[in-house]
């Protein structure tokens, strides 16, 4: 079969965040499926179909892309940041594992991009810097108990940890919960990023300390960095304050 589906991360926003990978595979694409404020970063060629969708119909917008490149056309996909990161890659293999059979004999590439957490730590230090999780904090599709668990399992095991979708309209309440549950854990000093459309126009990254976030800080284009009890803050005269984690963890870090 000759029909080709490329997944491809654009990264966090700014143009110099798309890897000349994801450029190449944009440029080879007949269609191109996305988000509406994704695709709108990818600029219109006249020889290129754009197919633009709502953000939450991820299974509609996978099955078509799939459907279209089996009629032999080279298709691309695009997700924010990286497309295996909470994104479209995993609902691609969804779409191909429950789907005819002939969406498994299609050529599918998965270009990675930059993802949202390593933007956000590159901006205020090294975060990330040893052992971290990410989480999604989103329960639309997995039951809010099993956030609660593996948040409680995540910092008791002493991880720093990065929440994506911390918020959006239809869910105003989980950051807040989220929060509360990790103040059990963590001692109230510890830091926490927030970082805001990293690479965009509009982009915010601030550190506070876990007993003074305001969860109300928090958008959809939000990601959050929870420290662990070896993330440090160096506070620096006329600079913003490094954030790292240590590599070296005692006994009793968790
Ligand atoms: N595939 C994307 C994540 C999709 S989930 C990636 O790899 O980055 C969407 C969530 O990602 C948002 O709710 C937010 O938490 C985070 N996010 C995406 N872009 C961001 C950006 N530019 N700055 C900060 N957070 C971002």
């Amino acid at each position: 079969m000759s029909g080709h589906l490329a997944i491809v991360g654009l990264g966090p926003g700014d143009a110099r965040y798309l890897t000349p990978e994801a450029d190449e595979a944009l440029a080879a694409a007949q269609a191109l499926y996305g988000y509406g404020p994704y695709l709108e970063r990818v600029p219109v060629r006249a020889d290129q179909s754009h197919y633009a969708s709502d953000n939450r119909e991820e299974r509609a917008r996978a099955a078509a892309a799939l459907a279209h490149a089996a009629q032999g056309a080279r298709v691309a996909i695009v997700s924010g940041g990286d497309p295996g990161v909470f994104a479209m890659a995993a609902a691609i293999c969804e779409e191909i594992e429950f789907g005819p059979q002939i969406w498994r004999a299609l050529d599918v590439t998965i270009v990675p991009g930059i993802t949202a957490m390593l933007a956000v730590a590159a901006r205020i230090g090294a975060p990330l810097g040893h052992d971290f999780c990410a989480l999604s904090l989103s329960d639309n599709l997995k039951p809010w108990e099993l956030i609660e668990r593996r948040l409680d399992a995540a910092a008791g095991a002493g991880f720093v940890i990065a929440l994506y979708n911390p918020v959006s309209r239809a869910r105003p309440w989980q950051l807040g919960a989220a929060i509360e549950r990790l103040r059990r854990h963590l001692p109230p000093s510890t830091p926490v990023v927030f970082g805001r459309a990293v690479g965009r126009q509009d982009e915010q990254v601030h550190v506070v300390t876990l007993d003074a976030v305001d969860s109300a800080n928090a958008d959809m284009a939000t990601l959050v960095i929870v420290g662990s009890r070896e993330t440090r803050v160096i506070e620096r005269a006329g600079r913003p304050p490094l954030v790292y984690t240590s590599r070296a963890a005692a006994e009793d870090s968790a």
